[in-house]
């Protein structure tokens, strides 16, 4: 994808703060930082989402995820994180190309926890929406 901000990135046609990369995944300093070393981690085809990522490629994700939190552990003295993906434009996402927010927390930065992201408690009853799942497990 041509102008995909993340493609350049990871082709390194577009120079970044780049933290650490593997075969698959590229990890840099998000230019917008929420905090202190706040990085992104991002597959180097372009994926879009989640679901569009080959199992074969689990154990890199992981492996880079993990160098991340060491690097920034030892670097920015801490081992509290908050890391996750706005999975869709309800979400958040503004690039169409996966990545991951690796976001250090730190004492007193007025962060909340995950849960302070929405607060959309459904009008069913949690079996409710258990059954309504189940029933399209495939
Ligand atoms: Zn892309």
């Amino acid at each position: 994808m041509d102008k995909c901000i993340f493609c350049q990135i990871s082709k390194k046609d577009i120079s970044s703060f780049i933290l650490k990369e593997n075969d698959d995944f590229i990890a840099f300093l998000d230019i917008k930082p929420h905090a202190p070393g706040h990085s992104l981690i991002i597959p180097k085809n372009h994926y879009v989402n989640l679901l569009e990522i080959p199992e074969s490629l689990a154990e890199n994700l992981i492996s880079i995820i993990k160098d991340v939190i060491l690097i920034i552990s030892k670097s920015l003295k801490t081992d509290n994180f908050t890391i996750g993906i706005n999975e869709g434009k309800l979400a958040g996402r503004l690039i169409d190309h996966l990545h991951i927010h690796i976001i250090p927390r730190f004492n007193n930065d007025k962060g909340g926890s995950i849960h302070s992201v929405v607060y959309n408690p459904p009008s069913q009853s949690v079996e409710e929406i258990y059954r309504i799942i189940k029933k399209y497990e495939s």
